[in-house]
């Protein structure tokens, strides 16, 4: 968080969204576009990113704050790398975008999305408002943050169905009254 990464490849721009993070020169598939530097923070706002429960990065000033949403978005945010890194080619002239609810269980600022993908979210209310299948839907490229909430999730829902289950047949070798 400290050393900036930043290529010269994007640039502040602007979108009839507001600001953007445009692209001034090609960049490859799996490049790091930028490094996300900042700062940690208690209270999430319009600009930052989640990073865990209750840590959000702050920009301080660097311009992958810009990076505006998309739910088929050209680029994601790498924890590992600690970069907003692309998912495709991206063309110079282009706006790089993630996926706000890969990162943000629940967004400062929610919005109805009109970047007309298939399979678009609509209200990007943050990642606790999908539905499960949405949420499998995004597995692959959820923060670790979200990740853990998904898996927990996911083996509590188990946990409930066999308590339903063993609730709907108890089983036969308990609970019959003797003689
Ligand atoms: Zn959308």
């Amino acid at each position: 968080m400290s050393a900036s990464r930043s290529t010269s490849k994007v640039c502040a721009g602007i979108s009839p969204h507001g600001k953007s993070l445009h692209v001034l020169d090609e960049i490859a598939a799996g490049e790091v576009i930028i490094g996300l530097d900042g700062h940690v923070v208690a209270t999430p706002d319009k600009y930052t990113v989640q990073i865990d429960e209750g840590r959000h990065l702050a920009p301080n000033g660097s311009i992958w704050a810009f990076a505006n949403h998309s739910c088929l978005p050209n680029a994601r945010i790498d924890f590992a790398q600690f970069a907003l890194v692309a998912l495709t080619a991206i063309r110079p002239g282009e706006d790089v975008t993630f996926n706000y609810l890969t990162t943000e269980m629940d967004m400062a600022a929610a919005f109805k999305c009109g970047c007309g993908a298939p399979g678009c979210a609509g209200m990007i209310a943050g990642f606790r408002h999908l539905s499960r299948s949405q949420k499998a839907a995004l597995r692959p490229w959820l923060s670790d943050s979200l990740a853990r909430a998904f898996e927990l999730s996911v083996a509590n829902e188990e946990d409930e169905a066999m308590a339903d289950q063993e609730r709907a047949a108890p089983r036969r070798d308990g609970g019959q009254a003797r003689g």
